[in-house]
């Protein structure tokens, strides 16, 4: 007879899930995961890792049309849509078959199916449409002294911008689009919708960013951001800030926006719209209202620890709150399963974690942006240093980029790092730990940089904010 009964049960399979199950396992737990759709959840089928895999391929078209900048001809540069959509989703593929490897190599049961809260420690599984990975257990009710929910999240509907899935796109449209759309309105210019937009910019397509804040890329720092948004413009994106999609007009193959910015209204017609106006929980259906778990505006409500108010239930990820990063899930993933098991592990710091928008440039950060240090009431020293200052930016000719750090100017505590330019997104893990381990400007006046390396603009930028920068 099929298990029925065990120690942690994790509800999702994304990277906040699957990592869950894997601790759990670790830590000699009889573990199951329940999943409805996709091994490895949005993250590796429908989010980080697909867009990634465009995003490769655009970085490298736009190399090739550039050819000549490095001595090189390349000529009559296309490429074929369907096979880069293709290369993505086979990428993907291989994600969903390596989280189903990690989850035998662990003894880990995949449950297949819908999964219900029915009281705690009881829950119920209603069969799904897609087809079950071999040896998944299905349908029925299962018993589990902890469940760890890990539903993530799905796309955010505006009124007036409903998604079609033909003209008005959310990101899995535009994944695995029908057509190279030649002009694209991204309605939302966080970090999907500037990957997004970066991606079909470099494809060839106009793209227009319409973002409601007056800044793109409303979490990271004013300077930052506003650099970014000059490299955007130079590549021929349009970005409209401060301004409101209002009306979306459908004809057969085309949609006609109004654009209103508080001072009169424009119109634009383009052949698609993709709409990354943020992401929502998946807290509905599952039985939250029946245990009486806390919500709060589409998340579930937990501690550090990833506990809820209902004992034995815990939410960790996406569905638990910002940022909805799967870096975050993962981390949260860990700490929640470590204390189930009294280990005492260090509660999740939201203020460590990094964030990453893999555009073209990219644009890299972690802790306060100079505003918010500043609004803290922190009194700060600022350091900067342009990529046109570094040996191997203009080797690379990636000269376009900056880094900018902020300290506390009373303890020397570095508060925050922000970066765009050539790959910033795998630089930014050194001030990461930097912060971690509550690191200094003298500790980092001390630390040896490879030369030549891009990272050598993080050490100019803390040695600016100190007056003592060396090449520039
Ligand atoms: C286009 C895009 C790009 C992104 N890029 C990045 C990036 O570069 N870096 C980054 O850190 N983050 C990125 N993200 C965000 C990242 O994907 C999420 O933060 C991450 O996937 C959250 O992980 P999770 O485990 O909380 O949930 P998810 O990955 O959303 O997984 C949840 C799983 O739960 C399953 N589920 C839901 N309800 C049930 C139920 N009742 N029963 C059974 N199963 C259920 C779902 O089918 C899903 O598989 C991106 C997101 C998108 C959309």
């Amino acid at each position: 007879m099929a298990d029925t009964s065990f120690d942690i049960v994790i509800i999702g399979s994304g990277p906040g899930g699957y990592v869950a199950a894997i601790r759990a396992a670790q830590l000699g737990f009889k573990t199951a995961i329940v999943e409805r759709s996709h091994l490895g959840g949005i993250c590796s089928n429908w989010g980080c890792i697909p867009t990634k895999a465009l995003l490769r391929s655009a970085e490298i078209f736009h190399y090739m049309k550039h050819a000549k900048d490095y001595g090189l001809s390349a000529e009559n540069v296309s490429f074929d849509p369907a096979a880069v959509v293709k290369r993505s989703r086979g990428v993907a593929g291989r994600m969903n078959t390596g989280v189903g490897f990690l989850m035998k190599k662990n003894k880990i049961s995949v449950i297949w199916g819908e999964a219900t809260l029915e009281a705690p420690g009881r829950f119920s599984v209603k069969s799904s449409p897609t087809p079950a990975p071999s040896g998944a257990l299905g349908p029925g009710t299962y018993q589990a002294k902890h469940i760890i929910v890990a539903t993530g999240a799905r796309p955010r509907v505006l009124p007036g911008l409903e998604p079609d899935k033909k003209l008005v796109w959310t990101y899995f449209e535009a994944l695995s689009p029908d057509i190279m759309p030649k002009s694209l309105l991204v309605v939302g210019s966080g970090a999907i919708g500037i990957e997004f937009a970066s991606f079909y910019r470099t494809m060839g397509a106009e793209v227009t960013v319409v973002e409601v804040l007056p800044q793109i890329l409303p979490v990271e720092d004013a300077e930052i951001a506003g650099f970014a948004r000059k490299q955007f413009e130079k590549q021929g994106m349009k970005v409209i800030s401060g301004a409101k999609v209002t009306k979306l007009e459908k004809k057969a193959d085309s949609v006609t926006a109004t654009i209103d910015d508080g001072k009169g209204t424009q119109t634009i017609t383009v052949d698609r719209v993709i709409s990354a106006v943020g992401v929502v929980g998946n807290i509905e259906n599952i039985g939250l209202e029946k245990l009486g778990v806390k919500t709060d505006r589409g998340i579930i409500v937990a501690d550090p620890y990833g506990r809820t108010n209902v004992p034995g239930i815990y939410a960790i990820g996406d569905v638990a709150g910002p940022p909805m990063l799967a870096h975050k899930a993962e981390h949260e993933a860990v700490i929640c399963v470590e204390a189930i098991k009294g280990l005492h592990p260090h509660p999740m710091d939201k203020t460590m974690i990094p964030g990453c928008t893999y555009c073209h440039p990219q644009i890299a950060s972690v802790g306060l942006t100079e505003a918010k240090a500043k609004e803290a009431g922190r009194d700060v020293r600022v350091g900067r240093f342009p990529f046109v200052g570094n040996g191997k930016a203009i080797a690379l000719g990636e000269d376009q980029g900056l880094v900018k750090v902020i300290f506390d100017r009373k303890t020397g505590q570095l508060l925050g790092a922000h970066m765009v330019g050539a790959e910033v997104t795998e630089l930014i893990q050194g001030f990461v730990v930097a912060m971690n381990l509550e690191t200094t400007e003298e500790e980092l006046f001390h630390t040896v940089f490879p030369h030549p390396t891009i990272s050598e603009t993080m050490k100019e930028a803390v040695l600016d904010a100190y007056g003592r920068v060396l090449n520039m």
